[in-house]
């Protein structure tokens, strides 16, 4: 690792990792690896009346699982330990002491009620913004309004305060995103944001711009629900003497629903059934479930392939990449500002890329698995066989079985509804006469079976249509399903003319 290129994923072990979140990663770790950087994984847990048990552990194996671990982090160690914001406390309070020292922050000590009120007043005075700023901050309770001894003996009373930063109410801060050129914001639109709590905890802004400084990131690239806090990092950075050093930001386009209304939330994947979380995850508060990306049968490869293209676009119509070739052709500068349109319909496609490029032998150890659950004695013919018939039309590794298992499980029921409309003398008399010349056959193969079935409904005069139906229920139990001939040649002569018989019997009894 040779490059000065240093960014970090930095979520807030709050809940579950969001499919958004697992792409801000992604993002990160492409950056990185192309530009033989480092990748860090930063847990953002400040707040911590929101931390939920699980999270974090959950964060580092949805990475993990998606083949993106980082290089530095709480589990792998670093030059930059802890790596939990939690850990670091004391460092942020330092930071806090130089705003404070240099009066580009000051300490406030108004109580719940008192801010109330103040948001009150303004509201009852049309103001639009009830914020906490130039303007109203003279008539609170702080260090710029009160006299400095009284500020000191409150202070020593021990009355809790938290410190606020000062904006500069005059100025335009302005910085230029990578993705969405330059964002500009006036002063007076912001508020003077608390930047330690009054327990000595930092808020996120705080935190974020310190770390983000001493672990020498060099960028940011995050969603972009937080382009509205950038400015006021973009400030911090400067009070703390480090606007040379800051890093460039690349703020990503939001993550859509499938008919790009509004942000994509787990209500809507719930409601249109699909997974939003990366792998299943139990909440410890509402003790509810929810099924992962991973659990549904979706292959990591498969979904970081996906994610990739949420909101990046590589210039061309290709659609495949590996990791690697992502690695090469990633570029900040061809992701995408408006909103990426979630489609599940297209991720199902990428696994069903992904499964078909699998070797054999993971293919054959699907089916292995579950016949051996069932007791059914292992036959690697008819495994590879069952493999070629369905591989094309499946999406998803557990439907290897379900669209194959026919082939090793005679049918317990058929589809009668067809069968009485289709089953009559004649059918039964060519299949019974089909089935027996089935030993006449110079080789059993789906082209000989197929010669002979057009040979004798020639000779009968008949079309196809008067016994395929019944044919393919005969043998599968249902009236669709793959190639008929291949069907018959991977289940072999003996086992196809006994399923042949056994239907017969059971329709000739309606
Ligand atoms: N802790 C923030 C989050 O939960 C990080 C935002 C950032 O990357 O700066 O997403």
């Amino acid at each position: 690792m040779n490059s000065n290129v240093r960014v970090r994923f930095a979520p807030s072990p709050t809940g579950a990792l969001h499919i958004g979140g697992l792409r801000t990663a992604l993002y990160n770790y492409l950056y990185a690896k192309q530009k033989d950087g480092v990748f860090i994984l930063r847990i953002e847990d400040t707040d911590q009346s929101r931390l939920v048990p699980g999270a974090e552990a959950y964060i580092v194996e949805a990475l993990e699982w998606l083949g993106i671990a980082p290089d530095e982090s709480s589990q792998r160690g670093g030059p930059h330990t802890p790596y939990r914001q939690s850990e670091r406390a004391a460092i942020y309070q330092q930071y806090a002491q130089q705003l404070l020292d240099e009066g580009k922050a000051y300490y406030a000590f108004d109580t719940a009620e008192e801010l109330d009120a103040m948001r009150q007043r303004l509201k009852e005075a049309k103001v639009a913004n009830q914020q906490y700023n130039s303007v109203t901050r003279v008539s609170m309770r702080n260090s710029l309004s009160l006299p400095e001894s009284e500020v000191k003996k409150l202070i020593a009373e021990g009355v809790p305060y938290v410190v606020r930063i000062k904006i500069p109410p005059k100025e335009e801060i302005r910085f230029e995103d990578l993705i969405r050129g330059w964002v500009k914001v006036h002063g007076s639109t912001l508020d003077d944001k608390v930047i330690l709590k009054s327990g000595g905890l930092p808020t996120y802004h705080l935190a974020n711009v310190v770390d983000d400084h001493l672990m020498g990131i060099s960028h940011v690239i995050r969603g972009e629900e937080w382009l509205p806090s950038a400015p006021l990092h973009v400030l911090l950075y400067r009070y703390l003497g480090w606007s040379e050093e800051m890093p460039a930001f690349a703020h990503l386009p939001l993550i859509l629903k499938p008919d790009g209304n509004g942000k994509l939330s787990k209500r809507d994947a719930d409601r249109l059934g699909f997974p939003i979380f990366p792998l299943n995850w139990s909440d410890p508060k509402s003790g509810e479930t929810s099924e992962g990306f991973r659990e549904r049968g979706y292959l990591p490869e498969a979904m970081l392939n996906f994610l990739a293209l949420l909101g990046w676009n590589p210039g061309n119509d290709s659609e495949l990449f590996s990791v690697n070739e992502l690695v090469a052709s990633f570029s900040l500068e061809r992701i995408v500002k408006s909103g990426a349109k979630f489609d599940i319909a297209k991720a199902q496609w990428f696994n069903q890329q992904y499964l078909r490029q699998k070797s054999p032998e993971e293919l054959q150890a699907v089916i292995e698995e579950h016949l051996a659950g069932a007791g059914i004695p292992i036959n690697d013919q008819k495994i590879s066989g069952a493999i070629n018939l369905v591989k094309d039309r499946i999406s998803f590794s557990e439907d290897l079985w379900n669209e194959s298992k026919f082939l090793f499980l005679p049918p317990s029921e058929y589809d009668m509804a067809v069968i009485q409309k289709k089953w009559d003398q004649e059918t039964a008399l060519f299949l019974e006469n089909y089935s027996e010349k089935f030993s006449s056959l110079e080789s059993y193969s789906k082209e000989t079976l197929h010669d002979l079935l057009k040979e004798q409904l020639e000779k009968a005069a008949w079309g196809f249509g008067k016994v395929m139906p019944a044919l393919r229920i005969a043998l599968t139990g249902v009236a669709k399903g793959p190639d008929l001939m291949e069907t018959m040649e991977i289940l072999g002569q003996s086992e196809t003319q006994s399923r042949i018989a056994v239907a017969i019997k059971k329709f000739n009894s309606i």
